[in-house]
């Protein structure tokens, strides 16, 4: 690990400055990403700027009918937010999914968005890595690949997106709010991350010193119809190969709205409005999920050890959907904090 200057911020505005002035400086929150990118020696801040003490943690009613998700909340307040389960559940359930409940009392919504790919070759120093040094190649694309991308890679990267919260956000249609030296903004989700494309080291649109200061859940949250699949080696404290979100609304026999996003395969949260359209005025039932399924999967392509994440991807979606429609009002409504995650 490289030496590092600390501080922590007094207020917003002071963060801002003090990460804007430094192109090597970062926000540290939570930390259970960055710190182990830095004992790898993959990040090497010259200073970290403590931002946990901010007044972002808050959960706060939108005029309108949405939610806030202060970005400094954790993951596991957020989760059990009585407001998010009862609004929101596809978003408990999906952060409910990911990492451990140590982890989910200390990971900050805001940095959940930014945790950095989980991809084995740039996590190894040793070896190059164009995300994590650009120009000096992608050894996963011949070499080890079983959790990568399918579906918006590059020859440059074939990383995925380890978010399980993001991708319940990205099918929510969430807004990302942040703070820059140039002042406010509101990112719609699906313009947040951003494909490998030949610039793969840059992972999302934020601009350095801007900060996550919340993100907005619109009024429409799809309580009654949804599903979050995640498939993956163990059930617990392990990373998509594929994971689904799917909320409908429906509309006596039929479906009104659908959203659909996956994760595990590709570098974003990934959606495809117009497969999602197919499902829009029809009922329900096992050959349309199906043929939305294979509109979600066009132009997917495995690499030598993730070909399989394919067919496994149609049949996650098929059954998310089915699981979303078949939901009675109040099942899976019971999400309780385990004796490890205390607060
Ligand atoms: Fe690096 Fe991306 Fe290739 Fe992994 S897939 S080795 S992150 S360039």
């Amino acid at each position: 690990m490289n030496l590092f200057a600390y501080e922590r911020a007094a207020d917003v505005e002071a963060a801002m400055q003090s990460v804007n002035a430094d192109p090597a400086a970062r926000f540290i929150a939570g930390g259970t990403n960055l710190l182990d990118l830095m004992k790898e020696n993959v990040a090497r801040p010259s200073r970290l700027v403590d931002i946990t003490r901010l007044p972002l943690a808050a959960i706060e009613d939108m005029p309108g009918g949405g939610l806030r998700l202060g970005a400094l909340c954790t993951n596991a307040d957020t989760a059990y937010h009585q407001a998010v389960q009862a609004r929101y559940p596809l978003v408990s359930k999906a952060i409910l999914a990911g990492a451990s409940a140590q982890i989910r009392n200390m990971a900050t919504n805001g940095g959940n968005l930014l945790q950095r790919t989980r991809c084995y070759y740039f996590y190894d120093a040793g070896t190059p890595c164009n995300k994590r040094e650009p120009g000096t190649g992608c050894p996963a694309i011949a070499g080890v690949n079983r959790i990568h991308a399918i579906l918006g890679a590059s020859r440059h990267c074939i990383a995925t997106h380890p978010s399980d919260f993001c991708v319940a956000l990205a099918a929510l249609e969430a807004v990302v709010q942040v703070l820059g030296p140039d002042g406010a903004r509101s990112i719609p989700f699906a313009e947040f991350h951003r494909l490998p494309g030949d610039t793969p080291h840059i992972d999302n649109t934020l601009r350095h010193g801007e900060i996550v200061t919340a993100i907005d859940l619109p009024s429409r949250g799809f309580a009654e119809h949804y599903a979050y699949l995640k498939v993956r080696d163990r059930v617990s404290f392990a990373f998509a190969l594929v994971s689904v979100a799917a909320a409908l609304e429906m509309d006596g026999g039929t479906v009104r709205e659908a959203r659909i996003a996956l994760g595990g395969v590709a570098h974003k949260p990934w959606r495809v409005p117009s497969a999602e359209a197919l499902l829009r005025g029809r009922p329900p039932g096992k050959e349309i999920f199906e043929n939305v399924a294979e509109a979600y999967l066009e132009g997917a392509r495995g690499q030598t050890h993730n070909a399989f994440k394919i067919g496994l991807a149609r049949r996650a979606i098929v059954r998310a959907l089915a699981q979303a429609a078949s939901m009675e009002k109040g099942d899976d409504r019971h999400v309780h904090r385990t004796t490890t995650e205390p607060r």
